[in-house]
């Protein structure tokens, strides 16, 4: 029920309940949510709390799959009518459960309501740089023309007639494809192989120059970016009612036995798609979900696939550089490498120190996580994962304070 940056869904079914491929399972009210829908057909065998890739338990609805993947009624493609209306179609975006599918898992309707009459560039982020990750690489190969369809519905809600799809330029087929099949209403734009290029600060700067500035959203500067699966999911959601069941994922890292691309229903247990990989070569030392730079430890492959899972990645000990001691050497390097200018040595050292008036004034809320100033660090330090720690509590003290102001409001009022 926790698919997505937002509130979680409620179930709408019980325990015993027969579901179809696509019915509703759980939703909310709450406007930054997404509904979610069956992955498969069969009975409901269970309705409670269940392990969730970022670790923590999360009530979930666990379906007996039948194999029959009967399709719900609700199942059914959209009247070309339904595409002139921004209204409409935002709602047939939500009720198809679509979020950000790049991992930011931001609910599509909501953002597209939040940038009408905003935005007036409209970018689609196919530059996957992170290494070993090729999901999006492999859906603009094997279905540009859908792609493209859901590209151009996305232009036109928000009034506009062009778009601009930024790709690595170290994926030249799919720049050759779909430079080929795209009219004049979709522009490709090759970018230069760097990481995080995908980052969407970096994307909109590389694709137009404008600066998204420090705290504030793409659509402070016009723009709105989504991702290649999620334009494709759009694409089936309008033109086949086919609502966020199944995501491609890449299977890989040197532990994997035949790394692949899946197509894997939302739910699927990490340790079935790793077995529909072939297996492991030997026990991974560590399994990620996303990409080596940003990816989720995992710790129990029982967890599943969620609508975030654009990889999942095992790893041997030969890929493992953490040292029992790490050290700050001042070398700067750390500094050299963050796209986003910070100083990521003292953001370091003042998270160790708890310093949350010195972290905010670092800009620590700045970092993308891209993990660059980890990869790079001679000592070793786990600086990325620190300033994940460092935004956590700086959250925590915000609405510990924010608590604080509304109770002694409440006493004023008293008085
Ligand atoms: S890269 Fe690592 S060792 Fe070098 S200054 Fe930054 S934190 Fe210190
Ligand atoms: S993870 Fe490191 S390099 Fe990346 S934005 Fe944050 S501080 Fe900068």
């Amino acid at each position: 029920m926790s698919l997505h940056i937002g509130a979680p869904c409620t179930p709408t079914v019980t325990v015993g309940e027969t579901v179809s491929l696509g019915q509703v399972i759980g939703d909310s009210k709450a406007p930054i949510s997404a509904p979610i829908h069956a992955s498969v057909s069969g009975k409901v065998v269970a309705v409670e709390p269940r392990l969730h890739p970022n670790g923590s338990k999360v009530m979930s609805v666990v379906i007996e799959n039948d194999g029959l993947d009967t399709l719900h009624e609700s199942v059914v493609p959209h009247d070309k009518e339904d595409l002139t209306d921004p209204e409409v179609l935002t709602g047939i975006i939500r009720r198809a459960g679509i979020v950000g599918m790049g991992g930011a898992t931001f609910p599509t309707a909501f953002k597209i309501s939040s940038g009408l009459n905003k935005v007036d560039t409209v970018i689609i982020n196919a530059a996957e740089c992170e290494p070993y990750i090729t999901s999006d690489h492999r859906t603009m190969l094997e279905h540009p023309d859908e792609l493209l369809e859901g590209i151009r519905i996305l232009t036109k809600v928000f009034g506009l007639s062009v778009a601009h799809v930024g790709i690595e330029k170290n994926k030249p087929d799919a720049i050759d494809l779909l430079s080929k099949k795209c009219g004049d209403d979709i522009k490709i734009v090759p970018l230069p192989t760097r990481y995080p290029q995908g980052a969407e600060k970096q994307l909109i700067q590389s694709i137009t120059g404008r600066q998204v500035p420090p705290g504030g959203l793409p659509a402070d500067v016009g723009c709105v970016v989504f991702n290649v699966f999620t334009a494709y999911s759009v694409y089936r959601a309008v033109y086949e009612g086919m609502p966020v069941i199944e995501r491609v994922v890449t299977v890989a890292g040197d532990s994997v036995n035949t790394p692949s691309n899946f197509i894997c229903r939302i739910g699927t247990p990490l340790e079935y798609v790793f077995e529909a990989a072939g297996g492991f070569k030997a026990a991974p030392r560590k399994v990620l979900m996303g990409g080596p730079m940003m990816g989720v430890a995992q710790f129990d492959l029982s967890a599943p696939v969620i609508k975030a899972t654009n990889a999942i990645l095992a790893f041997s000990g030969k890929e493992d550089k953490s040292v029992k001691n790490p050290t700050c050497i001042r070398c700067g390097k750390c500094s050299e490498v963050c796209p986003m200018c910070l100083v990521p040595m003292y953001m370091y050292m003042y998270e160790r120190k708890s310093d949350l008036v010195s972290l905010e004034r670092l800009h620590v809320t700045d970092c993308i996580e891209c993990g660059a100033c980890t990869y790079v660090c001679p000592g070793r330090l786990h600086l990325t994962q620190s300033f994940r720690t460092a935004k956590e509590k700086l959250r925590a003290e915000k609405a510990k304070k924010q608590a604080a102001a509304e109770k002694a409001e409440k006493e004023v009022q008293k008085v």
